[in-house]
């Protein structure tokens, strides 16, 4: 466990940092909600969570990736959090990002279901595609499932939740 402040290692039986004097129980809130975040998020393998780099949380999941010699098509979701102590609220951004090219002989049907309601985006996308092997896309992607997740562990640590449109404001 580090300070919040400073950076220096502290634990938890400590009240003060040794460096900079600030309390320690700040860094063990970050930290208990880190670890509900962590801990929530276990369930979903199929996410790719990278820990304190650009963000505190970084999460990834790719959901199409066909690669034929027709064309190419990716679709990958992607989201970052920071845990801010000072408001304790947890700062959260998403997207989904598509790269395609020379997709001609794909067949794809794909089906977007969402709102968006200020900046926060609910619903779902279907997607099927089919090359001329078969089928080479197969996602379905629920757009409020990992945003929830996260939501629901941060405010059962009593910490406040917002949605972000710029990855800067969720980035280091
Ligand atoms: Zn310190």
């Amino acid at each position: 466990m580090f300070c919040n402040q400073c950076g220096q290692p502290v634990a938890s039986a400590d009240k003060f940092c040794s460096g900079c004097g600030a309390s320690v129980a700040a860094a063990d809130d970050r930290q208990n909600v880190l670890q509900a975040i962590s801990t929530a998020l276990s369930p979903y393998p199929q996410l790719t969570l990278t820990w304190g780099q650009k963000a505190d949380l970084e999460i990834s999941n790719e959901l199409a990736n066909a690669d034929l010699a027709a064309g190419k098509k990716k679709v990958e979701y992607s989201a970052r959090l920071l845990a801010d102590q000072g408001t304790r609220t947890i700062i959260f951004w998403e997207i989904i990002k598509e790269k395609s090219q020379g997709i001609g002989a794909f067949f794809s049907f794909k089906t977007e279901t969402y709102r968006t309601d200020g900046k926060v985006r609910s619903g779902t996308v279907n997607e099927t595609g089919y090359g001329l092997g078969g089928k080479v896309i197969d996602y379905n992607w629920d757009y409020a499932q990992t945003r929830q997740v996260i939501e629901g562990a941060a405010r059962y640590q009593g910490w406040q939740f917002k949605t972000v449109l710029m990855k800067e404001k969720a980035s280091y």
